[in-house]
């Protein structure tokens, strides 16, 4: 695999990071996970344009300029064989501050490192969108990366990643976080939707969510459809007594989830509304592609 490591591609052997870097010391720094379909990335300036924002809001200044990285994007899945008639790409974009001495203080690093991976995507199996997942209430808080900036998308993901671990011994799909105050935030790597009396509810950004660029569109295609949407503070009780659960993220689209600590989410299988959001995702979503 070819990776862009800060001004060139260079094998995957080579893609080394210096332990000094402040990305490895402290998680001090931004990403971005991208997707393409065939060789057309998906809502690909909004990504490059939150990356931007995350990296602006942690005093980060990407040393590339904005209109380079379409070029670069397509060279990394060309270079790879992916983002073709045969494989959709996944791309992950990294930027740290970069190596330094040891100290918090980010003048200590003057050149971020700038990382670019590729690969095949591989979706979750069919099965799971037909039977819907199950959840588990994280005992984890989601971390608020900054008050003034909530929805920063850092490389600094331990609670995310306790979560997981939460999941996993729970030997469910995924964790859902709660934040500091015990409002619904999202999942480890997904935003949360869920429907009640018709009405398609999820975290406000205020949260301490991620502004997930699928649960933009997916609430731009509920409105468009006479769903009405909601955006607020919710608590776990709101959720579990939902009619329909849902997690969005680049990769995996819509997912339905069907169940909260062992207990079911309405019937206990993917709902209608989530349902028909899965169908007008698909139908729509070659409007998002470049
Ligand atoms: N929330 C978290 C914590 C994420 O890591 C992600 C994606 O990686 C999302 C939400 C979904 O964001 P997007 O729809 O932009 O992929």
């Amino acid at each position: 695999m070819w990776i862009y490591l800060n001004d060139r591609f260079v094998p995957e052997e080579q893609a080394l990071v210096s332990v000094f870097d402040h990305g490895f010391l402290y998680g001090d720094g931004v990403y971005e996970t991208i997707r393409s379909y065939g060789a057309r990335i998906f809502m690909r300036d909004q990504h490059i344009t939150r990356l931007y924002r995350s990296a602006e809001a942690i005093g980060l200044a990407i040393p590339i300029p904005r209109k380079s990285w379409p070029d670069l994007l397509h060279d990394a899945m060309t270079r790879n064989d992916v983002g073709d008639d045969r494989r959709d790409a996944y791309l992950r974009i990294t930027i740290t501050r970069g190596a330094g001495q040891i100290g918090l203080d980010p003048a200590l690093c003057p050149t971020p490192t700038v990382v670019i991976m590729t690969k095949p995507l591989v979706p979750p199996a069919p099965a799971l969108y037909e039977q819907g997942v199950a959840l588990v209430i994280a005992q984890t808080r989601r971390n608020l990366p900054s008050a003034l900036s909530p929805h920063i998308k850092a490389t600094n993901f331990l609670n995310n990643i306790l979560a997981k671990r939460e999941a996993i011994a729970a030997r469910v799909f995924d964790s859902v976080l709660l934040n500091w105050e015990g409002h619904v935030t999202e999942c480890t790597i997904s935003n949360l939707f869920f429907v009640t009396s018709g009405r398609l509810r999820t975290p406000s950004v205020a949260c301490g969510i991620l502004d997930g660029i699928t649960r933009e569109i997916v609430m731009q295609l509920a409105r468009d459809e006479g769903i009405p949407v909601e955006e607020g503070r919710f608590t776990a009780a709101d959720l579990s007594q939902a009619d329909e659960c849902f997690l969005t993220n680049t990769s995996m689209e819509i997912m339905p989830a069907v169940s909260i600590d062992r207990k079911a989410i309405g019937s206990g299988t993917p709902g209608p509304v989530t349902q028909r959001l899965r169908a007008l995702f698909a139908l729509h979503r070659g409007r998002f592609l470049e």
